[in-house]
C-alpha cells in the first residue's frame, strides 16, 4: 500500500509518523457519524460518550491528558472506517469495565446487549495481553476466538491500539519495545488479513518509529531526498496522463503515491538494495469509476511509456488473497524516471484501503455487489477454519508459531547458515530452496537440515528456519513426484528439464507382435489402441500369410506403461489370434 506523496511530504515536516488529527471531540465523531450514514444513532453515541467520560472522570493518561481522550481517539478511527453505532459507542466505553467501577449489567441495561458484548469482549483481550509473556499464545488464540464471535472486537482492538501506538512516547523504552515489536508481528498481520491496508500501514510506521527509530530516521530523509530529486519528472509524467486521458474522454483521478516506511525498509532489507534502488518506490495511482476503463487507460499507459519487462500484474482477472484487486505494472516515465503505475476502480480502490469493514451489511446497503461479500465471508471463514484447526494443536507454542506463520503475508523468511535473508513462497520446500541459492546446488542436493536436524528435502519451510543444503558430486536424480511438491517456477523448469533428459536415456524400443485373421480397418483398430495409451509407434510391418496376417510393431518402450493391460486390450479385437510383446 502506498501513501500519498502530499500527505507522507506533510507529516514528515511535522516530524511524526501517520496520527490522528490532533484534538478530537465528540462533536468530530458525531459530525463524520452523520455525514457518513444518516442513519447512525447519535444521541447513543452522545450517551456512550457522556457516560464514559463521567467515569473516567478523575483518570489521566500517562501522557498527562484526561483520560477520555484515548475512547474518544479509538472512536473517531472507527468512524472513519465507517463503523456502526454499536462499535463506536463500544469504543468510547472500551476501557470503563477495566478501569472504572462499570459492570457488564450497567452497560447491558443502558446501551443493550450487543454494545455490553464488544466491550466486555475488548475487556477481556485487554487483560489478556496484560499477562506474562509464555502465556501468549493462548492470549493470540483467545484473541482469534474472540475474532470469530464479532469482528468488530478486532477491528475495535486494532483501533485502540493504533492511538496507544501513536501515544507510545510517554511510555519506558522497553514498553516502547515490547508494543511495538507485538504491533508488528501480530496486529499489522490481521489488519493485513481483514484487507485493513491503510489502518496496516498506520500500524506498521508507527511501531517502527519505536521499534528501529534510527533505521526510521534515515529512510525518512532518504526518502525526501529521492522525493526532491524526481518529483518534478513524476508530475510531468502525471501531467502528461491526464492529458491523455481527457483526450479519450475517460475520467479518473491520478495521484503519486509513495512505499510506505516499513515497506521500505523490508524492502531494502530483503533486496539488500538502497533506496534508490526500489523500482515501485513511487507510484502514479489511477482510480477511475468502471472495471473496463481500468484496461483502456492500461492501453493509454502502454503507448505513453516502456515497460519494464516482466513487471505487469493484473490483480483484477486474479485478484490477491485478501481481495486486493488492481492492474500493476512499472513503467520508464519521463526521462527514463522509474515508477509503478496502478489502475484500479473506486470500488477497488476502496476494498484496498478498508478491507473488511466495506462488507457491514449497514454501509450503503445494496451497493456491495452480492457476490464479492459472499467472496469475502469465505475469505473469512478460510481464517476460521484453519485458525480451528490450529485448536486442535494442544501445545501453545506450536500454535503460536503457526499462527504467526500463518499471518505472516504469503511468503516465508528463511536463513541460510551465514545468516542471509532468502524469501521463498509458502509451502516452498528445501529444493526450492536449494535452486534459489544455485541452479548447481539445486542439481546436487542430496539432503537437509533444518535448524540442524537432518530432514527429507521435500519438508516445507517455516518462517525463521535455518536451512543447510547437502550436496553430492554427482548429478542427482529428481523424483517424479517432486514437480508437485516444489513451489518456485524455477525449480520445477529445471526438474522437469532434468526428468525428460532422463528419460530420453532411458527410451528403448519393443516390438508388439501380432497374429490375427486379416479383415478390413484391422491395423487401424489396433494402432487405435496404442495412441489411446500413448504409445509412441516407431514402425509398423505386416506380412500377409493365406488368411493371417502377422503385424509387428515397433514401439518405444516406457516404464510406466502397464504392456500387459494395452495386449489384453489388443486380444479383444476382433480376430486377433495373438499379441505378445518382445522387449
Ligand atoms: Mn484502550
Amino acid at each position: 500500500m502506498f501513501v500519498d506523496i502530499i500527505l507522507l511530504k506533510e507529516n514528515m515536516d511535522k516530524g511524526e509518523s501517520m496520527e490522528t488529527k490532533e484534538e478530537i471531540s465528540i462533536e468530530d465523531i458525531l459530525y463524520q457519524a452523520k455525514k457518513r450514514n444518516q442513519s447512525m444513532n447519535s444521541k447513543l453515541i452522545r450517551k456512550a460518550y457522556e457516560y464514559a467520560k463521567e467515569k473516567h472522570k478523575n483518570q489521566f493518561r500517562k501522557s498527562g491528558e484526561p483520560y477520555i481522550i484515548h475512547p474518544v481517539h479509538v472512536a473517531y478511527i472507527l468512524v472513519n472506517l465507517n463503523l456502526d453505532t454499536e462499535t463506536i459507542c463500544a469504543a468510547l466505553l472500551h476501557d470503563v469495565l477495566e478501569d472504572t467501577e462499570a459492570t457488564y449489567e450497567d452497560i447491558n441495561n443502558i446501551f443493550g446487549t450487543q454494545i455490553a458484548q464488544i466491550v466486555e469482549g475488548v475487556t477481556k483481550l485487554n487483560y489478556l495481553f496484560k499477562t506474562v509473556e509464555e502465556k501468549q499464545a493462548e492470549n493470540y488464540k483467545k484473541m482469534f476466538i474472540a475474532m470469530e464471535k464479532d469482528i468488530r472486537i478486532i477491528i475495535l482492538k486494532l483501533a485502540d491500539r493504533l492511538h496507544n501506538i501513536s501515544t507510545l512516547k510517554y511510555l519506558k523504552r522497553d514498553r516502547q519495545i515490547a508494543i511495538a515489536k507485538e504491533t508488528i508481528e501480530l496486529y499489522a498481520p490481521i489488519a493485513h488479513k481483514l484487507g485493513m491496508y491503510d489502518l496496516k500501514m498506520k500500524l506498521e510506521d508507527g511501531s517502527f518509529k519505536f521499534l528501529y527509530p534510527k533505521e526510521y530516521e534515515d529512510i525518512v530523509n532518504k526518502l525526501e531526498d529521492q522525493i526532491n530529486k524526481t518529483k518534478k519528472l513524476l508530475e510531468i509524467t502525471k501531467d502528461e496522463i491526464e492529458i491523455q486521458l481527457k483526450r479519450q474522454r475517460i475520467v479518473a483521478s491520478v495521484k503519486i503515491e509513495t512505499k510506505h516506511i516499513y515497506n521500505i525498509y523490508k524492502k531494502m532489507k530483503q533486496k539488500r538494495i538502497g533506496i534508490e534502488e526500489i523500482k515501485d518506490l513511487f507510484s502514479i495511482k489511477i482510480i477511475t469509476n468502471k472495471k473496463q476503463d481500468c484496461y483502456r487507460i492500461l492501453g493509454i499507459i502502454n503507448t505513453l511509456y516502456n515497460l519494464i519487462p516482466g513487471t505487469f500484474k493484473d490483480y483484477i482477472a486474479t485478484p490477491r488473497n485478501n481481495m486486493y484487486e488492481a492492474i500493476h505494472e512499472i513503467i520508464l516515465g519521463k526521462k527514463g524516471v522509474i515508477l509503478e503505475v496502478q489502475i484500479c476502480s473506486y470500488a477497488m480502490n476502496k476494498i484496498a484501503k478498508y478491507g473488511i469493514t466495506n462488507y457491514f451489511p449497514y454501509i450503503e446497503k445494496g451497493k456491495i455487489e452480492k457476490k464479492q461479500e459472499v467472496k469475502f465471508k469465505n475469505k473469512l471463514y478460510g481464517i476460521h477454519n484453519s485458525l480451528e484447526l490450529k485448536n486442535i494443536i494442544k501445545d501453545p507454542k506450536e500454535f503460536l508459531n503457526t499462527l504467526k506463520s500463518e499471518l505472516l503475508d504469503d511468503e516465508v523468511y528463511l536463513f541460510t547458515p551465514k545468516g542471509d535473508i532468502k524469501v521463498l513462497p509458502r509451502g516452498a520446500t528445501a529444493i526450492d530452496f536449494a535452486y534459489l541459492i544455485h541452479e548447481q546446488i539445486g542439481k546436487h542436493i542430496v539432503g537437509c537440515r533444518i535448524n540442524s536436524i537432518e530432514m527429507p528435502v521435500i519438508t516445507k519451510l517455516k518462517n525463521g528456519d535455518i536451512v543447510e543444503i547437502l550436496t553430492s558430486n554427482e548429478n542427482i536424480q529428481p523424483k517424479e513426484e517432486w514437480l508437485q511438491l516444489v513451489k518456485t517456477a524455477k525449480a520445477k523448469s529445471h526438474i522437469l528439464k532434468q526428468l525428460n533428459k532422463e528419460k530420453q536415456k532411458a527410451k528403448k524400443n519393443g516390438k508388439i507382435e501380432i497374429l490375427s485373421l486379416d479383415r478390413k480397418n484391422l491395423v487401424l483398430e489396433i494402432t487405435d489402441i496404442l495412441t489411446k495409451n500413448n504409445i509412441n509407434i516407431q514402425s509398423i510391418n505386416t506380412n500377409l500369410n493365406e488368411n493371417k496376417i502377422k503385424i509387428n510393431i515397433t514401439v518405444e518402450i516406457q516404464e510406466s506403461r502397464d504392456y500387459k493391460k494395452i495386449l489384453k486390450q489388443i486380444l479383444e479385437i476382433n480376430g486377433i489370434i495373438e499379441a505378445k510383446l518382445q522387449e
